[in-house]
Parts: structure tokens; C-alpha cells; sequence
């Protein structure tokens, strides 16, 4: 309680979702609504089952819901199939396996609509171009669903995006949200679930596992580090490190009475940088830099004019190249 008002903690963002919905009365020209947010969560796991990042007692959702009609819930879908594939691609996650859950025992709602809610979830990964593992009778007591599970690269699998057909939660049962249809009429809505990566934490839980901390250069928070030879050419150094800044990359300049060597092996080591660039008194006269590429790359190191190392690297940001 504060103020005379009481609050609540949050498990889920459905029933917040559904308010939003119902603020107004909508209309079938509203339809499809998506709703999306970057949903904090409150969950009392059993203090045995925490683990690091990976499961928390409090966490961030990439959660939305959309609500259409029936009708629109195969093109829906299929939007939302496209996306996860092309945000896995990103993260360097091409193999990709889908859990088709199917209508269990225990369920609401007709067998007709099932089916119907069914085919369009099949269609919808056919037309994305993703095969499906079929769950029989592992959907959820209100509609069918699909979860999207990404390997890492020591093969094990883990359980990312989802995407739940509900037929229950807009009902005039449950939370009853409706809309005006072009009948005149008012009629219940269709709402999906959805959530590309899941959980945030989670998610870079996984990332750092899959790259071991060796970070591809889009995602490194560090992306490059500036060393000078010896502290003549510190100015140097840091009008580099200026040109990069300016540029959008994020790196870092390394002036310290510390040797070089025992410098770039701390860098590459517990910063896992992708580039480390050495410049001296050749560096400082050409305009150019010494690129040490990260040890695991295996690359040899070269120099490059530093225009074109800007240009190197603002190419491997932009197309969210999986490497250095
Ligand atoms: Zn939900």
C-alpha cells in the first residue's frame, strides 16, 4: 500500500494488455491491434531453481499481443515467424526448431475452431518457410501454440520464442474485450501471445554462453581498443579513438605506464575486444592503424588507413556480421 492505493506486483503482461484494449470501444478497423512492450515480470521461483541470468525472480519480457479476427491470425503469424527468423539470423542463430502444441484433453472452445486455429498455425509456418515437430495435446487449455527453440554452438537446445493462439482471456467469460464488426455487431477479438527472445536476461545469458564472451563485433561492448606504443603517442592514440567515437563505435583508449604487451593481453583477455589497435610513430605518419584482430579469429594482424578501418567496421555493424 502507498498513498491509501494498493499495488500489485505482476507475473505476466496479458491482463495489462487487455485493459489497454478495452480503454475504448474499438472497431474492426482497428483490427489487427499490436500491442507491444518491454513488460517487467515478478515471478516467486523456488530459490533452488535460480540460476545466474538464466532464471530470475524478476525479468524483462519482448512480450506483445495482437488482437484480430480469425481471419487475420494466419497472416499474423506468419509476420510473427518472419521476424524471429530474421532476429535469430542476427544473433547467428540459423538452426532453428519449431514445437507445433495441439489441442489437449483438456481444452475450451469447440473442435472446429481448433482445427481452424490449427491449420492457420501450420500455414503460417509453411508460408515462412519453417518446418514443425508436431506436440500432440501439449498446447494450452485455451488455444494451440508454437515455440521456437535455437541451438547454441555446443549444440544444446534451448526454448526462446513463442507464439500462443487465445480464444479464452478476450472472452465474454474472462475479460470480456470486444469490437464494433462491420455487422454492426460486437464481437470478441482473437489474441496472441508473442515473444521473439523471451526474456531478456535469458537471452544474453544465452548469447554469452554461444560466443563465450567472444562477442561477434555488433554486439561487442567494447569494440575496439586503442593502444599507443609508449606515451609519445598518446595524442595520437586519442585522436583516433575520437575519429572512431565520432563515427558511432564504441572504443576505448588505453593510456597507462603499464608495458604494451601486459596492456593488449588484459584487453584481449578479459575484454575480449575485437580489434586492438597498436599505433606508433608508422601509425601516426601514414594516418593509419596496426589492426590485432581478436586471438580467437585467427586473422593475422595488419595496417590499414584508419578511414578504412572506420569503414571496416561500420560495415560489419550494418550488416550484423556473425565474426570480426
Ligand atoms: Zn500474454
Amino acid at each position: 500500500e502507498s498513498e491509501k492505493r494498493m499495488f500489485a506486483i505482476k507475473p505476466m503482461n496479458c491482463p495489462g494488455a487487455i485493459e489497454i484494449f478495452k480503454n475504448r470501444q474499438r472497431s474492426y478497423k482497428d483490427l489487427p491491434l499490436r500491442l507491444a512492450e518491454f513488460g517487467h515480470d515478478v515471478r516467486n521461483e523456488p530459490s533452488g531453481t535460480l540460476h545466474g541470468v538464466m532464471r530470475i525472480r524478476g525479468f524483462v519480457q519482448d512480450d506483445a499481443h495482437i488482437f484480430c479476427t480469425e481471419d487475420q491470425l494466419g497472416s499474423e503469424v506468419a509476420k510473427f515467424c518472419k521476424l524471429l527468423k530474421k532476429v535469430y539470423h542476427d544473433f547467428g542463430f540459423d538452426k532453428l526448431v519449431v514445437k507445433f502444441s495441439t489441442m489437449p484433453e483438456d481444452h475450451v472452445g469447440d473442435l472446429a475452431t481448433w482445427e481452424r486455429a490449427e491449420k492457420q498455425l501450420s500455414d503460417a509456418c509453411h508460408e515462412a518457410g519453417l518446418e514443425y515437430e508436431i506436440q500432440p495435446g501439449e498446447g494450452a487449455f485455451y488455444g494451440p501454440k508454437l515455440e521456437f527453440k535455437l541451438y547454441d554452438c555446443l549444440g544444446r537446445e534451448w526454448q526462446c520464442g513463442t507464439i500462443q493462439v487465445d480464444y479464452q482471456l478476450p472472452s465474454a467469460e474472462r475479460l470480456d474485450a470486444t469490437y464494433i464488426g462491420a455487422d454492426n455487431q460486437k464481437h470478441h477479438p482473437v489474441m496472441l501471445h508473442r515473444a521473439v527472445l523471451g526474456s531478456f536476461e535469458r537471452f544474453l545469458g544465452i548469447l554469452i554462453e554461444n560466443f563465450a564472451g567472444a562477442f561477434p563485433t555488433w554486439l561487442a561492448f567494447e569494440q575496439v581498443a586503442v593502444v599507443p606504443v609508449s606515451n609519445e603517442f598518446d595524442d595520437y592514440a586519442k585522436k583516433v579513438n575520437d575519429v572512431l567515437v565520432a563515427a558511432d563505435i564504441r572504443s576505448n583508449v588505453y593510456l597507462s605506464e603499464e608495458n604494451m604487451k601486459a596492456k593488449i593481453k588484459d584487453i584481449s583477455q578479459s575484454h575480449r575486444t575485437p580489434y586492438i589497435l597498436v599505433v606508433g610513430q608508422k601509425e601516426k605518419d601514414e594516418e593509419s592503424v596496426c589492426v590485432r584482430y581478436r586471438f580467437s579469429s585467427k586473422k593475422p594482424q595488419e595496417t590499414m588507413k584508419l578511414a578504412d578501418f572506420v569503414k571496416y567496421v561500420q560495415d560489419k555493424v550494418e550488416t550484423h556480421f556473425i565474426g570480426i
